[in-house]
């Protein structure tokens, strides 16, 4: 067995920012200390992008860090994939020097190689930044454990009726509103919301108010076709001003059956935007706060505020708050969406998929709240579809049943 298997020496990976999910899993016998689980694509990702951020060389970069994002998207942990003798099978896009690492990693639970290259490279405080930026971010192989392991409390995929962040080809997503519908049917949903970006967000390819209309009326085709088995909403992902403002009139935003807020700009100030986040909640069309940081992986921490305000006044109005399952977001993670449990809050758990494919990422945001404990009553992406309209027209917590 190798020492990563017993989990009992993270402590250099723990401290170099890379996450570790901090349920106990046991007690491991031999050494009577508590195993934790340790998300071990997670940290061996970690080590490889900060090799990756460690080379002079654009190429070899390039190289580690689609070494990084291959190991992250693994369904399975690296140690149940290595055998006795330690040996790696065949991982496509990991080539002889990454996978020198992961060895490394399996074996000491660290990689000094990788220490040592960060050491001596002239980005070493740019390293130890972009650590702390990957906190509490999971591997698809952890998320698949998380969802398979009882023990939490928290929504099943069985109990997931619909995913409401998703864009088509409409603005910077790339199915057609059919293949979406078709997508999800194939998942089980029985709804879904296409939340194209809204006309302000020009980088994102910002739909206007006409091509809206357009899409009505294409969303509308797609429903007819399915007689009620299955029902595509219209929302839009409108963009959080820097005032906290969004980018479509009130009348405009009402003409959408979901809207979502979500920051696009000033992500990566360190004053305080509680006033911003306040004054997009407060928006009589809002339901959902999307992304609500807009943290990236490894490069930026995104909005800061005083949640727990934020939180508060989301659970008063009765505005979802989003746990975004892109992989490179993971926004909230689960630390601080137990925080906005405790103080109420309604969650939305969304994909933000760009691509079919991407739907999966329903799963990232599931785990999380499995993670911070959310029961499914508190995810209006398990509310019937009945349900999830009349909190659409009315968000009022007093009108919801207890
Ligand atoms: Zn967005």
């Amino acid at each position: 067995m190798s020492r990563i298997q017993r989990g009992s020496s993270f402590v250099s990976a723990d401290i170099a920012g890379v996450p570790r999910p901090d349920r106990e899993r046991g007690v491991d016998t031999k050494s009577e200390r508590p195993v934790t689980c340790a998300d071990v694509n997670a940290v061996v990702a970690g080590y490889l992008r900060d090799l990756a951020f460690a080379q002079s060389s654009q190429q070899k970069m390039f190289g580690y860090k689609r070494a990084a994002a291959a190991i992250l998207s693994l369904d399975v942990p690296l140690t149940a994939m290595a055998g006795p003798d330690g040996s790696l099978p065949k991982i496509a896009g990991i080539g002889p020097g990454s996978t020198r690492i992961i060895r490394e990693v399996l074996e000491t639970g660290g990689s000094a190689t990788v220490d040592q290259a960060v050491d001596h490279s002239d980005r070493r405080a740019d390293i130890q930044r972009r650590r702390t930026l990957r906190q509490y971010f999971l591997s698809r192989a952890e998320v698949r454990r998380i969802l398979s392991d009882p023990s939490f409390a928290g929504p099943t995929g069985e109990q997931y009726r619909g995913d409401l962040q998703m864009h088509s080809e409409w603005s910077d997503g790339y199915p057609t509103v059919l293949e979406i519908a078709e997508a999800c049917l194939a998942r089980g949903y029985h709804y879904a919301a296409v939340t194209d970006h809204s006309y302000g967000l020009k980088i994102a390819g910002g739909m206007s108010m006409a091509e809206a209309d357009e899409q009505r009326r294409a969303i509308a085709a797609v429903n007819a076709s399915y007689g009620g088995r299955f029902r595509l909403l219209q929302g839009i992902e409108a963009n959080i001003s820097v005032d906290g403002e969004l980018d479509l009139t009130g009348d405009e935003a009402a003409t959408f059956e979901v809207v979502l807020a979500a920051p696009h700009a000033r992500l990566r100030k360190e004053d305080d935007q509680t006033a911003r986040m306040l004054a997009a909640i407060a928006h009589p069309a809002v339901r959902i706060l999307a992304h609500p940081r807009g943290r990236i992986s490894g490069s930026r921490a995104g909005v800061v505020a005083d949640w727990d305000v934020v939180f508060k006044s989301a659970a008063e109005r009765g505005v979802a708050i989003e746990l975004d399952g892109d992989p490179a977001r993971q926004d909230l993670d689960y630390t601080l969406a137990r925080r906005a449990h405790a103080l109420g809050c309604l969650f939305a758990l969304d994909s933000d998929a760009h691509t079919t494919a991407q739907l999966s990422y329903a799963e990232t945001a599931l785990a999380h709240a499995r993670l911070a404990g959310i029961p499914a009553e508190r995810v209006v992406n398990c509310w019937s579809l009945e349900e999830l309209l009349a909190w659409l027209s009315d968000p009022a917590p007093s009108r919801r049943p207890s």
